[in-house]
């Protein structure tokens, strides 16, 4: 179930860790790091309640907040880090592209507006990875069928289709094992993270 209220606890690290002042995001992501505890989990900033879909919504999951109760978590949004705004048009691949195809340069992303996507997408996704190295985060939850975040499928232009977001392949070719908010919904969250990583749009 969805909801739009932004997690209290998580509304402050949101706007850091998402804000124009890299130097300070990456500040506060090492710091999460260093917290005592296992290290933190990556989430979608929007499965939270951030406010940082494409519609300006959220989409808080209670199996998130479930999974993510006694974790310390590093929400991120891939498309504000590759400043995309908020609002902001929708975003799908082009042809039967996916993540993985962009990061190999036979893809690409466009907006609702016919304007070309493909490198905002990759530059927020490096943004992102960058912040959940800076964390050490060995695990991530991510919104399916984003093109950014989709664990399993993402939109493309003829609608949904299987494949990776372009943050979620990233983030899985760097060894975080990515998950969707529907995997952790039947299954939970793993205590530690099998030995390689495998998202609606944002
Ligand atoms: S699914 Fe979209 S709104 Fe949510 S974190 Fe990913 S890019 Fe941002």
């Amino acid at each position: 179930m969805a909801e739009q209220r932004q997690r209290p606890d998580v509304a402050r690290l949101v706007a850091v860790l998402n804000g124009p002042d890299q130097r300070r995001a990456i500040a506060a992501a090492r710091r999460l790091g260093r917290a005592p505890g296992p290290p933190p989990v990556l989430v979608s900033a929007c499965l939270l309640g951030a406010p940082t879909r494409y519609d300006g919504g959220a989409k808080r999951t209670a199996a998130v907040d479930a999974a993510t109760r006694a974790a310390s978590v590093v929400p991120l949004c891939p498309e504000l880090l590759g400043g995309l705004g908020c609002p902001r048009a929708a975003v799908h691949f082009e042809g039967r592209g996916d993540g993985e195809a962009v990061l190999e340069g036979r893809g690409a992303v466009e907006d609702d507006a016919g304007r070309d996507r493909t490198a905002a997408l990759v530059a927020g996704a490096r943004r992102a990875l960058a912040l959940a190295q800076a964390a050490g985060c060995e695990q991530a939850i991510l919104k399916e069928r984003s093109p950014s975040c989709g664990c399993r499928q993402v939109h493309a232009a003829s609608g949904v289709v299987s494949g990776r977001g372009v943050f979620a392949a990233l983030a899985a070719r760097a060894g975080i094992a990515c998950r969707s908010e529907e995997d952790v919904a039947i299954a939970g969250l793993p205590p530690s993270p099998p030995a390689s990583g495998s998202g609606d749009r944002g």
